[in-house]
């Protein structure tokens, strides 16, 4: 990790990947156009309307858009893996509104929080199929995040192996468990809240910060205060306070950086492990406002050139 302080830019430097919304023309995933995607797995519908119709709020529906399978490299990855795997996996698209013209910034807390609720319920469901180790969920915002589709949704995928990025971290945890007989996440939280320079909002359940180390601009990480290794055991008022986190970083993060396409990832623990100590769900969130050039690629190391004391001040500093 590199933090390239002769680089240190102002948000308004950074050369950026506004979204533009497209019209709803053709969009398979607008309330009447049911028809167009395959049936739904889940919805949370108003009273009295028929499933695979309008008058739902939230629908997840499986993954059969050509389009959506190429949108990012995460997915490649998944999908890579997916085939790998002789396509044991499952992969669902969760439309988070019938509005076209809502983001996940502008929607209510209340729907941001339906959003997540709809992630639980297809993991604990997706769980019971016992040839999944994991779920990768994920959202890619505006096209520089790699998504082909402008209504707002989100992506499932499950695997039955864990990916390396996610391996990866819980293998750092384990290890900073097993010498330190505590949980790294808690720990990072703790001397975060201590010294405040890089903690971008909190409430009473979650913490919004810049991490010490981060690999990109303006990355953001969001943690429960509790610890707790799985998303899809978090108690109700930590999905509350997520939404109201996410909903207030996403609002600064498009007044601060001019409306950022951006990543964001649910990190959990895989089913199949017993990592309750030591490993720590949160999400991070990474807006996309620098190409990643050839070197980094090449030699694995990142250059950032925003510092994560600056990234937290100017995203606490926003009048909302
Ligand atoms: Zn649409
Ligand atoms: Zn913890
Ligand atoms: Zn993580």
């Amino acid at each position: 990790m590199i933090i390239s302080t002769e680089r240190q830019k102002r948000p308004s430097d950074f050369r950026i990947d506004r979204v533009t919304a497209l019209g709803p023309e053709d969009c398979p995933f607008c309330a009447g156009r049911e028809e167009f995607t395959p049936h739904e797995v889940l919805a949370y519908r108003q009273n009295g309307s028929a499933a695979n119709g309008p008058g739902w709020d939230l629908r997840v529906v499986p993954n059969k858009f050509p389009a959506l399978k190429v949108e990012g490299s995460l997915e490649r990855e998944a999908e890579g893996m997916f085939d790998r795997m002789n396509g044991i996996g499952a992969h669902e698209v969760i439309i988070e509104t019938p509005d076209h013209a809502k983001t996940l910034a502008s929607m209510s807390e209340a729907e941001i929080e339906r959003v997540l609720w709809a992630f639980r319920e297809r993991m604990l469901d997706l769980k019971k199929d016992i040839r999944f180790r994991y779920i990768l969920i994920f959202k890619n915002h505006g096209a520089a995040a790699g998504a082909t589709l402008e209504h707002s949704h989100s992506q499932l995928i499950a695997l039955p192996i864990v990916p390396d990025f996610v391996r990866e971290e819980i293998d750092g945890a384990r290890r900073h468990f097993t010498a330190k007989e505590r949980c790294v996440f808690c720990d990072i939280i703790r001397q975060e809240m201590a010294s405040g320079t890089r903690v971008i909002l909190e409430n009473a359940d979650i913490v919004a910060l810049a991490p010490y180390a981060p690999r990109f601009p303006f990355e953001t990480w969001l943690l429960p205060r509790r610890h707790g290794a799985r998303f899809e055991d978090a108690p109700r008022q930590e999905y509350e306070g997520l939404a109201r986190l996410l909903k207030s970083v996403l609002m600064r993060m498009n007044r601060a950086l001019e409306s950022p396409a951006y990543n964001l990832i649910v990190h959990s623990s895989p089913f199949t492990e017993e990592t309750r100590e030591y490993y720590h769900w949160h999400v991070e969130l990474i807006p996309k406002l620098t190409k990643v050039a050839g070197f980094e690629w090449g030699t694995g190391f990142y250059i950032n050139p925003t510092s994560p004391e600056e990234a937290a001040r100017v995203l606490r500093d926003v009048r909302l």
